[in-house]
C-alpha cells in the first residue's frame, strides 16, 4: 500500500514535526504555552493537508483544536482521533540530561516532555492521515482530530466540549490519545478504562489536640473513623456497603476468552513489588480477572495525631482518610456517593463527614465490536503481534465519549511501558511512532472498508 510506504520514506519528517511540537512547552498546570501551542497544533495539520478550526468553550478553558477530513470514497463513517496537546510539568528539571522542550534526539529515541504523552501519538494520528492525502488525495473514511490541552490536568471541560459539539465531534470509532507496547513491543489494545471516586471521610471530636492523659475522658477521632472504614470492606477487599455492586454485570464469555490470553506473569508481579500474596489470595484467571474487572475501596492517606519522630503522647482532635474506589462499567459515581453515605449512616457514623473530590465512570467498548477486531488486524499486521485488553486498570476520561457520541472506544497507540512518561528524560521511540503510524493507517483502511 502506498500510503504505509509514504509513511517509511517520511520519518525524518515526521519526527521533525515531534521536535517542533515538543519544542513549544505547554504546561497545563501552570498555563504555559496553551493557546501557542493550540495554534501550532493547527499549524501542523495544515501542513499535513488537514483542515481544522480552534474551539473555545469559554475564558479560561484551554481551546480544543477540531480536525476534519471528509472522506470521498467512504463519507458514511467517520473516525475520530482523540488526543490533547497539554503536558505535565518538567519538573525536577536538574534530573532531565538534556533540556525538558529541546526534542533532542539521540539513536532511535527523542526526549522531552510530551515526547510520548500525547505529541508523539498525536503525530502518529496526523501523519498516517497525511500518508493517505499525499497518496490518494483521499482518506478511507472520514476522519475527526479532537484535541484537547487539559489532558493533564483531568480533562475538567471535556464533558462540556462533547456536550456542546455533539453533532460536530459525532463519530462511529474513537481512537483512544494513548495506547501502550509492552517490554516484547507487543502493544495493548484497550477497550476499556476503570471509573474512580475519589472521597474524603473526616471526624472531628474536640476543637483542638489534647494531652492523651485524657483520652480516659475525651473519644478519639482517629479510633472513630477507624471504626467506620473498617465496615466499608472484608478482608478480601470485597466492598460492603449496600447496592454497591448492583448494576454490575459478568464478564461475556469474549471477555473471559480475552482476558485467559492476556499474558500476566504473576511471580514477576510480586517480585517487582516484594509482595508475597495478592489480596484476597487471588491466583491466576482471578487476578487477571481483578486487574481487568475488579472494584476497590483503597486508603490512599489516613491521616491523624503525630506521625513524626520518636514519641508525642497527644489526643489528636480530629482524623482524616482520602479513599479512591475504582469503578467498574454501570457504576454510577453519584449514586454510588448516596449508597456510601447512605451506609454509613445506617452503621451509626451519621458524625462522618463526606466530601467528594472526583467522581468519573467506567467506560468499557463491547469486545464483539467489529471496531475491536479491525483494529487487531491493523495492530498485527504494523507489530506483528498484539495483546487485547478488556480494560484498563486505570482511571480516563473515556466515559464521555462512550456516553455522549454512543461510539465505541479503543486505545491503541506508541507509548512504551518505560518511556518515563510524566517523569524526568521521557522519551518517544522511533521505531514504535513509526510502526503505530502504519498501524493508525490500517486502522482507517478497515475502518472505511467494513
Ligand atoms: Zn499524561
Amino acid at each position: 500500500m502506498n500510503a504505509l510506504k509514504h509513511v517509511d520514506s517520511h520519518m525524518s519528517d515526521l519526527i521533525s514535526d515531534l521536535q517542533t511540537l515538543i519544542r513549544q512547552p505547554s504546561v497545563s498546570a501552570k498555563n504555559e504555552g496553551i493557546e501557542e501551542c493550540a495554534t501550532l497544533v493547527k499549524k501542523l495539520l495544515k501542513k499535513s493537508g488537514i483542515k481544522s478550526e480552534i474551539l473555545k468553550l469559554k475564558k479560561g478553558v484551554a481551546p480544543i483544536v477540531f480536525g476534519e477530513i471528509e472522506s470521498k470514497q467512504n463519507p458514511t463513517k467517520t473516525l475520530m482521533f482523540y488526543n490533547h496537546y497539554d503536558v505535565q510539568p518538567a519538573e525536577p528539571l536538574d534530573l532531565w540530561d538534556d533540556p525538558p522542550f529541546s526534542g533532542t534526539k539521540k539513536g532511535n529515541k527523542i526526549f522531552g516532555r510530551g515526547a510520548t504523552d500525547d505529541k508523539g501519538e498525536l503525530i502518529t494520528r496526523i501523519k498516517a492521515v497525511e500518508a493517505y492525502l499525499k497518496t490518494t488525495d483521499d482518506v478511507p473514511c472520514n476522519i475527526k482530530f479532537v484535541i484537547e490541552g487539559e489532558e493533564e490536568t483531568g480533562s475538567a471541560h471535556i464533558e462540556d466540549y462533547l456536550k456542546k459539539y455533539k453533532k460536530r465531534f459525532s463519530s462511529d470509532g474513537v481512537i483512544w490519545e494513548f495506547g501502550y507496547v509492552d517490554a516484547k513491543n507487543r502493544p495493548i489494545i484497550g477497550l476499556g478504562m476503570k471509573g474512580l471516586l475519589f472521597v474524603e471521610l473526616s471526624v472531628t471530636e474536640s476543637i483542638r489536640d489534647a494531652h492523651s492523659s485524657l483520652a480516659v475522658l475525651i473519644k478519639n477521632p482517629a479510633w472513630r473513623l477507624i471504626d467506620a472504614v473498617k465496615t466499608l470492606r472484608d478482608s478480601d477487599g470485597n466492598i460492603l456497603i449496600k447496592d454497591w455492586y448492583k448494576e454490575v454485570t459478568s464478564f461475556s464469555k469474549k471477555d473471559l476468552e480475552i482476558i485467559s490470553k492476556e499474558p500476566f506473569d504473576e511471580n514477576v508481579f510480586k517480585k517487582e513489588f516484594g509482595i508475597k500474596s495478592f489480596e484476597g489470595n487471588k491466583r491466576g484467571m482471578d487476578a487477571k480477572k481483578a486487574l481487568v474487572g475488579g472494584a476497590t475501596c483503597n486508603i490512599a492517606g489516613f491521616v491523624s495525631g503525630y506521625a513524626g519522630d520518636g514519641a508525642k503522647t497527644v489526643l489528636p482532635g480530629s482524623a482524616l482518610v482520602k479513599i479512591d474506589f475504582r469503578l467498574i462499567p454501570k457504576m454510577e459515581p453519584k449514586k454510588q456517593v448516596m449508597r456510601l453515605k447512605k451506609h454509613l449512616k445506617s452503621k451509626g457514623f451519621s458524625d462522618v463527614k463526606v466530601k467528594v473530590f472526583h467522581g468519573e465512570a467506567a467506560a468499557r467498548t463491547n469486545s464483539s465490536n467489529p471496531f475491536v477486531s479491525q483494529v487487531k488486524d491493523a495492530a498485527d499486521n504494523s507489530f506483528g503481534k498484539s495483546i487485547l485488553n478488556v480494560s484498563n486498570a486505570g482511571t480516563g476520561p473515556m466515559y464521555p465519549f462512550v456516553d455522549i457520541l454512543k461510539a465505541p472506544c479503543i486505545s491503541i497507540g506508541s507509548t512504551y511501558m518505560f518511556s518515563r512518561i510524566h517523569s524526568p528524560n521521557e522519551f518517544a521511540r522511533v521505531d514504535l511512532l513509526k510502526k503505530t503510524t502504519k498501524c493508525m493507517c490500517l486502522i482507517m483502511q478497515n475502518f472505511g472498508k467494513y
